[in-house]
């Protein structure tokens, strides 16, 4: 290990670990950790690449935002409650100022979930962030994507499509009249998503069936119908969008692009399916933690995902989704 690589992780990654059940974190060859004995382990890793998962643009900041966010996302999908993270780091130089910022924000974004960073890897190259996050579950409240029924109704977590136009405003100039307000909401959705991890955690007393949408909604309600051999009907008029979302839209088209909204990916939010006599129980839940959610359909047994316009007439949509191959 060259000496500005140790410089680097004991001056921007070596913290005291704040929670009892890490036994060595930072600076040895391994970290130790003591988890306790009455729950299950749920183990994530997501890899962020610039230009590919972020544009190139992103402050550090964000970036260390987005990386734990995703990470958090999906244990909240998983109905884990975060307890450790590891961090990879490629950097293509050593940028002290970048690394200021972003080990600062990560820093604070640990701090706010109560998560420990125990561990990690420094390496030269394209910059690359790769967050695995590590949670408890409790054995019989967990959320899967096989646990969908027939009859269940089919719900989303905050409102859909706001960073796929982020980036859409980001890279054109398709859009150029909107207000700043709106502008700087769908960024922050962009690039500071919110992980669903509170509501997650009091949601899995009412179902056991989520995912987190990261690839779009299509792709990944189509995860849960394949894992739990259903299909299902979204009613295209009930989704969920921002009033910056819908500001945009009105300035420039009349209505929103479902395509973008339903493939677009990027919204971290959770796709949950319910039995209805829940559905009062988890109003209240999202009530309580100012939380939007909203049912968008329901599970069928056709075996696929059918859209229907408020007419009830099918709609059809090109690409299920982001595809990174
Ligand atoms: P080794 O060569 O034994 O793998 P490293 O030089 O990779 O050791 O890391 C030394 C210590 O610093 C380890 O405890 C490792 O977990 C930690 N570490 C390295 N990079 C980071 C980072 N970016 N964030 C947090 N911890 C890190
Ligand atoms: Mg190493």
């Amino acid at each position: 290990m060259s000496a500005s690589e140790f410089d680097i992780i004991q001056r921007y990654f070596t913290v005291t670990p704040s929670r009892d059940d890490v036994v060595l974190a930072i600076g040895d060859d391994a970290a130790l950790l003591a988890p306790r004995s009455d729950r299950q382990l749920a183990i994530t890793v997501d890899t962020l690449i610039a230009g590919v998962h972020f544009p190139e643009t992103t402050s550090a900041a964000d970036i260390a935002c987005k990386a734990i966010a995703v990470n958090l996302s999906d244990l909240a999908a998983m109905a884990a409650e975060p307890a450790w993270l590891t961090l990879a780091l490629t950097l293509p130089t050593i940028d002290e100022p970048w690394l200021a910022e972003f080990s600062q924000a990560f820093h604070n974004m640990t701090q706010h979930y109560g998560v420990a960073l125990i561990g990690g890897d420094t390496t030269r190259g394209a910059l690359g962030i790769t967050v695995q996050a590590m949670g408890y579950v409790r054995q019989d409240k967990v959320l899967r994507r096989d646990a969908a029924d027939v009859g269940d109704d089919v719900y989303v977590t905050g409102t859909l499509g706001d960073a796929a136009l982020a980036l859409r405003l980001l890279q054109s100039d398709l859009f150029d009249g909107e207000a700043k307000a709106d502008r700087e909401f769908l960024l922050s959705r962009l690039n500071r998503p919110t992980p669903r991890v509170e509501f997650a955690l009091a949601l899995a007393d009412y179902t056991s069936c989520a995912i987190d949408v990261s690839d779009g909604l299509l792709a990944d309600l189509g995860h849960i119908t394949t894992a739990s051999d259903c299909g299902a009907e979204i009613e295209l008029s009930c989704l969920p969008f921002s009033s910056a979302l819908l500001n945009v839209y009105a300035n420039n088209t009349d209505s929103p692009d479902l395509q973008s909204v339903l493939t677009g990916g990027d919204d971290y939010e959770l796709c949950f399916t319910l039995k209805p006599e829940h559905a009062e129980a988890v109003k209240q839940i999202a009530q309580t933690l100012d939380l939007r959610v909203t049912r968008i359909g329901s599970i069928t047994a056709s075996g696929e995902i059918v859209c229907r316009d408020q007419q009830g007439d099918m709609v059809g949509f090109s690409n299920r989704g982001y595809q990174h191959f």
